[in-house]
């Protein structure tokens, strides 16, 4: 084959992804998924995670048109070869697809709602993916504003870091339609390894939330030990050797699913438990920790004592939170 027919052959193939986006808005949430390709997408809020997010996008094929209300990375990323756009009005009148990835709530209502935001630019049928981290009331009152607008909103947010932005490994958490989600899954996976859909509207959100309560409790926890540990006495490097490769990091993976059959036959007792944690208070109290977690999950393990659960597995103590919200976890 000639070059030059091999190269014209080539440039068909690069404009096929912009004559199914023509046809694009004819098909359903569902079968528009399969023509993502060569989408114009806006991306408002191009911090930490945005800008190489948006990079990402770029990468898979799609035109960008970008806003933030600083100026410099919007030139960083003209440079990579987005549209600058001077509102979250003109990103969205410009757009078949509008995404955000702003700090908090207020920044988004803004964003969305507020004189010049996307709402304001939006056009009927298209799709606003929220991929911040926010309160999921927030998202519930964005999606209600959508529908009335016939527009399709997802909540997305992310975990992974700035790392698993840069390498498009990021694991996203998404609430909304399923129709929808099925619509914009080809994009999120250009920006993440592990795309999940976590139910309606605001489940992004929620799943999000107690993903964080997990982060921050184990990070938490891990600092009690390495204090402890290195006050007492022991070389902090080895606390953590032994703590990250011990049975904390796999008891989730051990207990969870029993915990989800309410099946709390002890592997390890709670009373035993209660008496090891009594066991590390009392070093803290000797050497001068105070271990705030500690010492409140040792008094919950106290009241499971109390209330005759002492013989339970230790994963029991979900039953205590079970009773105080008054909900339970089995399936
Ligand atoms: P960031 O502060 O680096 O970026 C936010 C960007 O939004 C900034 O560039 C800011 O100028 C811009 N912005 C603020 N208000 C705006 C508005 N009204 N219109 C347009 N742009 C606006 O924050 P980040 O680290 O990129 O985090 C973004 C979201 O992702 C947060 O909700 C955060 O909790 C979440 N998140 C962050 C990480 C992380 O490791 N950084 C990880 C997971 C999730």
């Amino acid at each position: 084959m000639e070059l030059k027919e091999y190269r014209a052959q080539i440039s068909d193939l690069e404009s096929l992804p912009y004559m199914l986006k023509g046809l694009h808005n004819h098909f359903t949430p569902q079968v528009q998924g399969y023509f993502v390709m060569g989408l114009k997408i806006g991306f408002i809020g191009l911090g930490i995670m945005g800008k190489p997010m948006s990079k990402n996008l770029i990468r898979a094929g799609h035109e960008l048109v970008v806003y933030d209300v600083i100026d410099a990375p919007i030139r960083e990323l003209e440079k990579a070869g987005a549209l600058a756009a001077h509102s979250s009005k003109e990103v969205a009148e410009k757009s078949d697809l509008v995404i955000s990835m702003l700090p908090d709530s207020p920044d988004v209502e803004k964003a969305a709602l507020g004189p010049a935001g996307i709402f304001e630019g939006i056009k009927k049928g298209s799709t606003y993916v929220d991929m911040s981290t926010i309160s999921p009331v927030t998202s519930r009152k964005l999606a209600e504003v959508a529908k009335t607008r016939g527009i399709g909103v997802l909540d997305a947010p992310v975990s992974g870091g700035e790392k698993g932005a840069i390498e498009g490994t990021l694991t996203i958490m998404v609430g909304g339609a399923r129709e929808v989600f099925d619509g914009c899954l080809p994009v999120l996976q250009a920006m993440g390894k592990n795309v999940v859909y976590c139910g309606g509207v605001g489940s992004g959100q929620v799943v999000k939330a107690c993903n964080q309560i997990l982060v921050a409790g184990v990070l938490e926890a891990a600092s009690e030990a390495l204090v402890l540990g290195t006050k007492a006495g022991v070389d902090p490097e080895t606390v953590l050797k032994v703590i990250s490769g011990g049975y904390a990091m796999r008891v989730l993976d051990a207990r969870g699913p029993l915990i989800l059959k309410g099946d709390f036959r002890p592997g390890f007792k709670t009373r035993l438990h209660y008496k090891d944690l009594g066991i590390a208070l009392a070093a803290g109290s000797e050497y001068g920790v105070p271990l705030p977690v500690t010492g409140l999950i040792h008094e919950m393990m106290g009241a499971m004592k109390v209330w005759g659960r002492g013989e339970y597995d230790h994963s029991g103590i979900i039953t205590v939170l079970q009773e105080l919200a008054k909900v339970e976890t089995k399936k």
